[in-house]
């Protein structure tokens, strides 16, 4: 093999060309050295059988000994057939096309059936009095927020989705003077709602309340309350519906 047209195309040196060639070459040498220093094994049993064969306490049972049944008898076929329709059902019921019949049942069936689909958002499915949507903080009937700043919504929510800044009042009562949550955020589990002590933080059947910017859905206190006040006869009747699995 000449190498003298890779050398002028590459442009390489000869001396070079001959160290790739002697290395080229080397690994070739070493391996055909080792083959033929090495004693050939392939053909050859194991030396020591009982290393792979494990303890020789166990044994295969002998055939037909022990819990062998005559269903286990090798060679044995088994009919998946043997319990399903016979040949003359089958042929009688490709030749009517029964299957076409019973199809088509179903089909008239379903014509004169109520409809499964609702028109949404004219018509609306039922809703679960536990189902959580949109959050709103309550009042009192006297118009005093519930909200009492125990701050354990906030320590509660998984997501850290809740901010709460408070102060005490003049009468000693303590309120809040920030509450936000980041609806973004919120994963609606509902703990922050089961770990209010007086029903303040709660989820509403709301949840129609998609935006166009992230930044309508960071909810104040002022939000939060007026969501409050516009569903508290709804959020009312589903604590009644849901308080005796409370
Ligand atoms: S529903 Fe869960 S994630 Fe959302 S604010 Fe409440 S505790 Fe946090
Ligand atoms: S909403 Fe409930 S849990 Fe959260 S700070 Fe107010 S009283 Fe405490």
């Amino acid at each position: 093999m000449s190498f003298a047209r890779p050398r002028l195309a590459l442009g390489l040196s000869p001396r070079l060309l001959t160290a790739l060639r002697s290395t080229a070459l080397r690994p070739s040498v070493v391996a055909y050295r080792n083959i033929s220093s090495t004693r050939c094994s392939h053909a050859e049993p194991l030396e020591r059988p009982g290393r792979l064969e494990g303890p020789s306490s166990i044994k295969s049972p002998p055939l037909g000994a022990g819990s062998l049944t005559a269903a286990d008898e090798p060679g044995k076929d088994i009919d998946p057939y043997k319990d399903g329709a016979s040949a003359i059902d089958k042929a009688v019921h490709l030749f009517f096309f029964t299957e076409i019949i019973r199809g088509m049942w179903i089909v008239l069936e379903n014509f004169f059936r109520e409809p499964y689909t609702i028109m949404y958002p004219y018509e609306k499915g039922p809703l679960s009095p536990r189902f959580r949507g949109e959050h709103a903080l309550r009042r009192y009937p006297n118009g005093e927020e519930r909200c009492i700043a125990c701050k354990l919504c906030e320590a509660i929510c998984p997501a850290q989705a809740i901010t709460i800044e408070s102060e005490a009042r003049v009468d000693g009562s303590r309120r809040t003077t920030k509450y936000d949550i980041d609806m973004t955020k919120c994963i609606y589990c509902g703990f922050c709602q089961e770990a209010c002590p007086v029903d303040a933080i709660v989820e509403t059947q709301n949840q129609e309340f998609s935006t166009e910017t992230r930044e309508e859905l960071l909810y104040n206190k002022a939000k939060l309350l007026a969501n409050g006040d516009r569903a508290e006869a709804e959020i009312a009747a589903n604590l009644h519906a849901d308080h005796v699995y409370r």
